[in-house]
């Protein structure tokens, strides 16, 4: 039997390096990454079991009848062993899904930390947070073990693999004719040291005491000897008040694959002729592949307890790609595919109910929690705000969550509904400008005559608000205004007929010379001190609008 030798990718090993050099205080967790992936495994195992069962090709010969997952201490050897009987891993799978990391963003986060090394090393805060965005179950076995061995068959396949490695930029590879289905990880653990927080992970009573404490609402048993470790009790079927806010924070790492705490928890249910519970989360940051074109998107959900899907799109709009949890949902079939559940009128219902609940939750926080939605608004604002744009019916509850950096306090944003309250007489206009930054904004002549008045302008620099200022009209019967188009009124004095008398050769001679270049040179109260700026018409194109459109080549 042949052993190959087989380096990490190169992001794989930068990544472990770090779990390795333990910048994560917290080590512990480990417990909760492997028992987390035995899970998924289980959850898989079934679903793939009751989709060959249904679709009659029924060549997934496997026994779903007790799957579980093992905890095994060996305090003599100094072996933990996480085991599950689920879908496990192929060879393929090992190399693809063990050997490197797939995430889309991976390499842009890897690169932030290469930089914060070259400039003195990461703090620990920051690593922490950066290792938080790849939820990088798996590797944190290393934080506690010096060598991880796994040993894994795919469900259906008749021969195994044996993977181990020292997490030092190789694992070795061979065939395992023996191995049992599902996916048995050994660790040979580092020696306890306490003060660096490394606990006895050899010895039952401490092993015992994680899984409680970070598993326990996995809906698999969990068995320690005979004995099954966990209540099992799926969290969104509990009483909300019998349930911590530290088991909310577990399960969302769980569902999520984020290490960071959840920045809100809400829960919804309906009962009646269609039965459903939800149980979401707002993260606390922006997860790294948000702006990425296959972000993920969407909750798991559920039939009845029985896991059905991750990432179900048809549960949640692309501008709320962030938000996470579960949607347990009692008269589906469990074999739906996702083409089925976009067209689904119980699963479009339940989907209508979420976006509202979680644009009311994000108002309730605004009006109590301020500095919660200030956190919420800088890290996530950006995606909600490509709501305005595509969904209609709740635009005027996304504009209510909308802050925008503005002329009034350049250290915070505002809300319309605060910039209204500002409005002086005479200004009945929420105006605007978009462009690249704010200094540019700020720079610009047409802010002149604004800035004389005592009118606020919202600065506008994020690509999105190009386009969603041409699709909202208005704001609570104001009209939304850029300041750099058309002739804005500003409520001051005609020009009277001598002044334009005056000017009229110079514009006639403007306008020819500039033929070229502009439609038209008109007089204008618009600016106090500068001589002339440009204007767009109302249906053109900003300047950064027809500056993306040249980049993409049209
Ligand atoms: P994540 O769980 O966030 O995807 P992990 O590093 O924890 O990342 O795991 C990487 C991948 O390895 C998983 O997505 C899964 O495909 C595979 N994997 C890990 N553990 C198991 C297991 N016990 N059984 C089957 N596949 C597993
Ligand atoms: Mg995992």
């Amino acid at each position: 039997m042949t052993t190959e030798t087989i380096e990490f990718q190169a992001e794989a090993r930068q990544l472990m390096q770090l779990m390795i050099h333990s910048i994560y205080s917290n080590k512990d967790v480990f417990l909760r990454e492997l028992v987390s992936n035995a899970s998924d495994a289980l959850d898989k195992l079934r679903l793939a079991s009751y989709q060959t069962a249904f679709d009659g090709s029924g060549d997934l010969e496997v026994d779903v009848s007790d799957l579980h997952v093992t905890v095994r201490t060996d305090p003599e050897a100094r072996t933990l062993t996480v085991a599950d009987n689920g879908i496990g891993m192929s060879r393929d799978d090992v190399v693809g899904l063990i050997g490197t990391i797939a995430r889309s963003g991976s390499a842009e986060v890897l690169a932030q930390l290469r930089k914060a090394k070259e400039a003195g090393g990461p703090s620990e805060e920051a690593s922490a947070e950066l290792i938080g965005q790849f939820g990088v179950g798996f590797y944190s076995s290393f934080m506690v073990a010096d060598r991880v061995e796994m040993v894994t068959r795919r469900a259906g396949q008749s021969a195994g693999v044996h993977w181990e490695s020292a997490g030092e930029g190789t694992y070795t590879i061979a065939e395992a004719p023996d191995a049992e289905q599902g996916t048995t990880i050994t660790l040979h653990l580092k020696p306890v040291d306490v003060e660096d927080g490394l606990h006895d992970y050899a010895d039952d009573a401490v092993v015992r005491r994680l899984i409680t404490r970070y598993s326990d609402f996995i809906t698999w048993p969990i068995r320690m000897g005979d004995e099954v470790v966990n209540s099992r009790k799926a969290l969104w079927s509990r009483p909300q008040s019998d349930v911590s806010e530290e088991e909310y924070t577990e399960f969302y790492r769980h569902v999520s694959h984020d290490w960071q705490d959840p920045l809100e928890t809400i829960r919804l249910s309906a009962e009646g002729t269609f039965e459903y519970q939800a149980l979401l989360f707002l993260p606390s940051h922006a997860p790294m592949d948000l702006f990425m074109r296959d972000a993920r998107r969407g909750v798991q959900l559920y039939v009845k307890r029985v896991f059905i899907m991750d990432d179900c799109e048809a549960l949640v709009p692309e501008y709320l790609r962030f938000v996470k949890g579960v949607v347990d949902a009692a008269d589906l079939s469990l074999n739906v595919s996702r083409e089925i559940l976009q067209q689904d009128r119980q699963i479009q219902l339940i989907r209508k109910r979420l976006v509202k609940k979680v644009l009311s939750t994000v108002r309730t926080m605004l009006d109590t929690v301020p500095e919660k939605y200030a956190t919420f608004w800088s890290e996530l604002g950006r995606a909600v705000k490509e709501g305005l744009i595509s969904d209609h019916d709740n635009r005027q509850a996304i504009l209510e969550i909308c802050s925008f950096p503005t002329t009034h306090d350049p250290e915070k944003p505002t809300t319309l509904r605060d910039y209204v309250a500002r409005m002086p007489e005479g200004q009945d206009a929420v105006y605007y400008m978009t462009g690249d930054s704010r200094a540019a904004l700020e720079g610009s002549p047409h802010m002149e005559a604004f800035r004389a008045k005592g009118f606020e302008v919202l600065l506008l620099t994020d690509p999105v608000d190009e386009v969603w200022v041409e699709t909202v009209p208005e704001f609570d019967g104001r009209p939304l205004a850029s300041i750099a188009k058309g002739d804005v009124d500003l409520g001051g004095d005609e020009i009277d007929e001598e002044t334009k008398q005056g000017f009229e050769g110079l514009l006639t001679w403007l306008g020819e010379a500039l033929a070229e270049d502009v439609k038209e040179v008109r007089l204008s109260h618009r600016l106090t001190t500068s001589a002339a700026c440009l204007v767009g018409d109302p249906g053109d194109l900003t300047p950064t609008l027809e500056k993306m459109y040249r980049a993409m080549g049209q």
